[in-house]
């Protein structure tokens, strides 16, 4: 007869990569919350700090303004930020990019990655999947890789996995509301159909779908 389990579950290291400061939020909020709740450790990881767009500021201001909202979004979160240095609407690939997200990707040392699915819309969502997936070759496929999806601009999506997220939403929704310059209210809701999607499709009331790269190893998500 075994004991009762007297030690907790080791601490995981998580990044969520995404193009623009929201991204992360906007996919996978909930989960983030929820592994940060079991005491794992998230980091979320942007291409770049939303140069381009921030309402009506001008756009000198909006990384500034970005950089803070992440900074709020995080902090609901109990996740850190950190940033791979491009510029918004301008994503690069190329060998010094794939070299420079490689080596800021390393530094994370990385348990599980989840990033943006590769046949999303915006280019800079497209940007960083295919960094994330070629420093997930290079690192000899050592990180369990899932792909999140956002509301639209994700498309040809087939889940394989889905986290229960009806019990963080009310973290969830301030965590992608702290991105008040990006207007909320005009994705929010949809991301939220999604989720009730998801969740019909789990048996939960709101999930977060991923879908796992098929030569990855799987990740204890929650
Ligand atoms: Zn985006």
């Amino acid at each position: 007869m075994g004991l009762p389990l007297l030690t907790a579950a080791p601490s995981l290291k998580v990044v969520v990569a995404g193009g623009h400061p929201g991204d992360p939020e906007c996919g996978c909020a909930g989960t983030i919350a929820r592994l940060t709740e079991l005491g794992h450790d998230v980091v979320l990881l942007y291409l770049n700090r939303g140069e381009g767009y921030c309402g009506g500021a001008g756009l000198n201001r909006c990384a500034a303004i970005r950089t803070a909202e992440t900074q709020d979004a995080c902090r609901i979160l109990k996740a850190r930020p950190a940033f791979a240095g491009q510029y918004d609407g301008r994503g690069i690939l190329d060998d010094p990019h794939y070299d420079a997200f490689d080596r800021v990707l390393a530094a994370e040392n990385a348990d599980v990655v989840l990033t943006q699915w590769p046949i999303d819309h915006h280019r800079d969502h497209r940007v960083i999947s295919m960094l994330t997936l070629d420093a997930w070759w290079k690192a000899r496929r050592k990180f369990a890789l899932y792909f999140y999806e956002v509301a639209e601009d994700t498309t040809m999506f087939t889940p394989s996995d889905y986290v229960d997220i009806s019990a963080v939403e009310t973290r969830r929704r301030a965590a992608c509301y702290a991105h008040a310059s990006q207007q909320p209210d005009k994705w929010y809701p949809k991301q939220v159909e999604i989720t009730r999607r998801r969740g019909a499709e789990s048996g939960f009331a709101q999930a977060e779908a991923f879908a796992r790269h098929p030569d990855s190893r799987r990740a204890p998500l929650p």
